[in-house]
């Protein structure tokens, strides 16, 4: 085929859509708001909700595969596109995803660990989560949740009424507090053949629970190195997986525990852009048009910053500093928290 959809009009559906037409692909964005990043880029447009069924269809008919920068489309959207057109990654990724507990069930299902969890509907669940799995801890909505969004952390004297009025009632699950020494993540890919490639995993620093920096090579031992990788693709094999997606991992003394999974290009890897003679981008379209995997290989060394908020002032100085590329979304207005651009620092091998 040669038009890609693409569900969702920001950051990531635009570098998307730039992949795409370096590949002489056109794409196709599927987006409510009103100008979205992606919309600049891309080929065509529609702006409508995902309850407009006639909307859907005509987008779905105009393309040729359906693929997503975010996990929580609706499940009656998905239905509706999956008739007309392959939805890649599938919709096993996308159930198991969209719901923190179903996630964490899926992943201690396959032998992984995570933190220990469970399942918070009311105030009394939660009182006895806290006494089962201790504090500190942190009570999480299963739905919806981005950039530490839906997320209160608990201490010994918090109480199970006000944290469930902080999420609003929503359900929830509560984690707790893994003592970890530092996150990373590992961006990996699976094509249509069942070949695997995953990314030299990058560590990651967050701020008030919105990435910071991502650091590539991650400060981890060989053994850590080669179990980051097995875990992705054990993951991705079990989905029987087509896409990128980025599994978030947090380092301790008894191994690699994994934190969350994105069925996406992710965050975390941007520096991909400018380490990788074939971004996560590019990998992505690549696997969901079912071209072969790209060299993802590691190039370069690469300090990744997220430009949040009015870190955009500092773009004058940053456009002039040498071994750095900037990368901008095109948000018209800045607002606190609001991922604006990144930057991928480069120390040029050798
Ligand atoms: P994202 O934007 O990555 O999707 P999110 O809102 O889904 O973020 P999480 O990844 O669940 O949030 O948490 C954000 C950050 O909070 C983590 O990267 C980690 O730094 C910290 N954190 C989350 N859960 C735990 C935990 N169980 N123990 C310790 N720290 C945690
Ligand atoms: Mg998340
Ligand atoms: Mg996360």
């Amino acid at each position: 085929g040669s038009t890609i959809g693409i569900l969702g009009g920001g950051q990531l559906g635009r570098m998307l859509s730039v992949a795409a037409s370096r590949l002489g692909y056109k794409s196709h964005i599927f987006e409510p708001g009103a100008n979205p990043p992606a919309g600049q880029v891309a080929d065509q447009v529609t702006t409508a909700a995902y309850e407009d069924e006639a909307a859907l269809k005509a987008f779905a008919d105009a393309v040729d595969v359906i693929t997503y920068e975010f996990e929580n489309i609706p499940t009656s959207a998905l239905d509706i596109l999956e008739a007309h057109r392959p939805i890649r990654p599938g919709r096993e990724a996308l159930r198991v995803s969209q719901d923190r507990i179903t996630e964490k069930d899926f992943l201690t299902g396959l032998g992984l660990k995570t933190a220990p969890y469970a399942q918070i509907d009311t105030a009394e669940d939660l009182a006895k989560a806290m006494t089962e799995i201790g504090t500190p801890s942190i009570l999480k909505t299963r739905r919806f949740g981005y950039d530490g969004k839906g997320q209160v952390r608990l201490s010994e004297d918090s109480d199970p009424a006000v944290a469930m009025e902080e999420v609003a009632g929503a359900a929830s699950v509560l984690e707790g507090f893994v003592n970890f020494s530092h996150e990373v993540s590992v961006i990996a890919a699976r094509g249509t053949t069942g070949e695997v490639a995953c990314y030299d995993p990058g560590e990651n620093v967050h701020e008030g629970g919105i990435l910071r920096t991502t650091t590539v090579p991650a400060r981890l031992p060989g053994s850590m190195r080669m179990d980051a990788v097995l875990i992705a693709s054990q993951i991705l094999n079990a989905l029987d997986y087509v896409g990128v997606m980025g599994v978030e991992l947090f380092v301790t003394l008894e191994g690699l525990i994994v934190n969350e999974i994105a069925p996406r290009v992710h965050n975390s890897g941007h520096w991909t852009q400018n380490g990788c003679a074939v971004d996560q981008f590019e990998q992505h379209i690549r696997a969901v048009v079912g071209l072969p995997l790209g060299d993802g290989k590691r190039h370069n060394d690469v300090v990744m910053e997220n430009l949040i908020g009015e870190d955009m002032d500092r773009v004058p100085h940053l456009l002039k500093e040498p071994h750095v590329a900037v990368h901008l979304y095109g948000k018209a207005d800045v607002k606190a928290g609001r991922k604006m651009g990144h930057v991928n620092r480069v120390t040029p091998a050798g």
